[in-house]
């Protein structure tokens, strides 16, 4: 892909984290036409120098790349499929990433009849969260052809630090799902250990401190520990707003489990894991930052 400049890129879903995505994007010179349905949502891109346009298929005009940074697996489907559905409507060389979390089937299912028009298609999740999105330090976790990476890394790289290609298409859903239940299992698990120590009287941050330099030091520990009061800038500290949601978390276990289901792998603590989110949902705290799990076992923590 040539300079920043004459790339335009077509960016659809400008929420929590695609909205500071594409104004990574501008930050980096590349014209950026963007569509939501949510009003103030492109409302805030367009303060970001984001061109918003009427419709997704108006993003398409011109563009060389598109974007898309969609809530789940159906609104990515209902995007780019059927007969009203972008891909209907993208040009031939526009490359597609897709950065959604969504089931790999349903990435699979999209890159074939990307393929089918003779459009390349990534699929791109991302790790890193709303502070990465803001900051441009990303993680792509990146399924299909090599080719298409090579043109799509000017674009990844204006919006993240790290990029790594998992293998064909669907391989990076694959990789995320693995990431985000390894890291929702942490979580539980994390809150639990310093819920028991808290009731022992232990200190939550010294407790935490010594965990942070041990055998189960973690992300959960050392950024985003459950307990409130203990790392000043966890959604923890603030009455758990602001983070990554409770109900994504969920979806991405609910994805992890299809995946095993699918091909027979057995994944104790990831169903466990969904179960437990799923309770926290059930406590009203769907909408909180994920870490907010730990209420299950402290109500009063
Ligand atoms: P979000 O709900 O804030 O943003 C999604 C946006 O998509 C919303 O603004 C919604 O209006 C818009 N949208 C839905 N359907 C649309 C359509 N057909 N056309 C145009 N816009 C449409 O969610 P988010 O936090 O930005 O997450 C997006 C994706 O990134 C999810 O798949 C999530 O799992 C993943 N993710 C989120 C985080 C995080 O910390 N929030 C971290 C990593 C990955």
């Amino acid at each position: 892909m040539s300079d920043a400049a004459s790339t335009p890129v077509a960016f659809i879903g400008l929420g929590n984290m695609g909205g500071p995505m594409a104004a990574n994007l501008r930050r980096a010179g590349f014209p950026v036409r963007g569509f939501d349905l949510s009003e103030p949502a492109c409302k805030q891109a367009a303060d970001q120098g984001v061109d918003i346009a009427e419709s997704a298929r108006a993003t398409l005009a011109g563009a060389k790349v598109l974007v898309s940074m969609l809530p789940a697996s159906r609104h990515v489907e209902s995007l780019y499929l059927g007969e009203d559905g972008v891909l209907a409507a993208i040009e031939k060389d526009t490359l597609i990433i897709d950065c959604s979390t969504i089931a790999p089937a349903s990435a699979q299912k999209v890159a074939a009849a990307a393929t089918a028009r003779g459009l390349a298609m990534l699929d791109a999740p991302v790790s890193g969260g709303t502070a990465g999105a803001a900051a441009g330090t990303l993680t792509f976790i990146v399924g299909g052809d090599s080719k298409a990476l090579e043109r799509a890394r000017p674009v990844l790289e204006a919006m993240g630090r790290n990029i790594f290609h998992m293998g064909d298409a669907g391989a990076g859903q694959v990789a995320k799902l693995c990431n985000n239940m390894a890291l929702g299992v942490i979580m539980a698990v994390t809150g639990e250990a310093i819920a028991l120590g808290a009731a022992h009287g232990l200190d939550p941050k010294t407790l935490s401190a010594m965990m942070a330099v041990s055998t189960s030091r973690s992300w959960a520990t050392e950024v985003c520990n459950p307990w409130p009061g203990v790392i000043e800038t966890a959604p923890a500290s603030r009455g758990y707003t602001g983070g990554f949601g409770n109900d994504l978390m969920l979806k991405d276990l609910g994805l992890a489990v299809e995946a095993a289901m699918g091909i027979g792998a057995t994944i104790p603590l990831g169903e466990l894991a969904r179960n437990l989110y799923a309770l926290n949902r059930t406590a009203g705290r769907g909408g909180l930052d994920f870490s907010s799990v730990v209420k299950l076992v402290a109500p009063e923590g």
